[in-house]
């Protein structure tokens, strides 16, 4: 059977971009594959955070992803299986630093910082362990992660070259539409978690008078045409392709006579897309030990399942 993996780190609240570029993907592929997903928390320690509100962070990611409709799928916190922080630090040891810094994400978030942590740079290590570890064959994700997704494939060839085969070299997956959402109120930059564009950015968990609000200011292009072209036209485009993701229509299906039209069908798209997940959120958000023991399950379960891969790098880098 084909193998799945992917993660989602918890640096904030999952947006709609998470949602299209990666979540619903990988909801779909629980149908003809094997899928583990993972909240990626040790990822989040690359920017500056808050203890509290990360653990709460956490819980609450995971608890959205089964919300939307992950729950067929072994979920599991990354920092409860130390077998990450173990495979990566022997892909670190067969990165190189030059390749590390070359990486556009680093390149980008470390500009923004004044202090800029180690695990920022070496972060692509621990992605590709994540995927590594579990052997996988797809990786569903968005366009924003094709870098990251190039470079575990190089180091996942040059270890098997180096050391004999140990790794799958893994396949990105993106989506047709939405593989790069872009910032409601600075259409030129991509949608995240961790951005603090409020304005710009649909929580899924937000109420639908403020999907409302957020899609009716959208930034929008000089003239008036409606029409896809995300070069010339980055807000039109923008809001066209939410309309097509969230209703499972072409993009430019149906035609728009204004940007107010389009941005109307859009934000009812969006909120109808994201209604049953808030209603699902709510019920398990009722019910947190349940979701403790779903997760304890499943680390104990991926602790197992990947002690063989672990143990077979191990050997391959040399380690007695
Ligand atoms: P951060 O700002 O902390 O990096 P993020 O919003 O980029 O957060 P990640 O946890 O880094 O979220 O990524 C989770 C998944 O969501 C990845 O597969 C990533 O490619 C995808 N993703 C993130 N932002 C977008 C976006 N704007 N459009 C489409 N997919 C996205
Ligand atoms: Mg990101």
């Amino acid at each position: 059977t084909t193998r799945v993996f992917s993660a989602f780190q918890a640096t904030g609240r999952l947006t709609l971009g998470n949602y299209l570029g990666a979540i619903l993907p990988a909801v779909r592929l629980q149908d003809e594959a094997a899928c583990v997903y993972a909240v990626a928390d040790l990822h989040a320690l690359t920017v500056r955070h808050d203890p509290a509100v990360l653990r709460a962070r956490t819980r609450e990611v995971a608890a959205l992803l089964l919300a939307c409709g992950l729950d067929r799928s072994v979920l599991y916190l990354q920092s409860r299986v130390p077998a990450h922080t173990e495979l990566s630090y022997l892909l670190e040891s067969t990165a190189y630093e030059g390749e590390m810094r070359r990486m556009i994400q680093f390149r980008e978030k470390s500009a923004a910082q004044e202090e800029v942590r180690l695990s920022l740079l070496t972060y692509p290590a621990l992605m590709a362990a994540d995927i590594l570890l579990h052997r996988a064959d797809l990786v569903p994700v968005g366009e924003d992660q094709r870098q990251h997704m190039e470079l575990t494939r190089d180091l996942a060839l040059r270890f098997n070259r180096r050391y004999g085969e140990t790794f799958v070299v893994p396949e990105a997956v993106y989506p047709r539409v939405a593989a790069r959402v872009m910032d409601l109120a600075v259409p030129t930059a991509k949608m995240s978690k961790s951005s603090a564009s409020e304005a710009g950015t649909v929580y899924l968990l937000d109420p639908p008078a403020d999907i409302r609000r957020k899609i009716m200011r959208a930034v929008t292009d000089s003239g008036n045409e409606v029409r896809y072209d995300p070069a010339g036209k980055p807000g039109v485009s923008n809001l066209l392709a939410l309309l097509a993701a969230c209703s499972g229509r072409p993009v430019e299906s149906p035609v728009h006579s204004s940007y107010g039209a389009l941005k109307k069908d859009t934000a009812e798209a969006v909120i109808e897309a994201l209604a049953p997940v808030r209603e699902r959120f709510a019920v398990l958000s009722a019910d947190p030990a349940e979701l403790d023991r779903i997760l304890a399950a499943a680390a104990a379960r991926v602790t197992e399942e990947t002690s063989g891969l672990l143990a077979a790098a191990r050997l391959a880098i040399g380690l007695a």
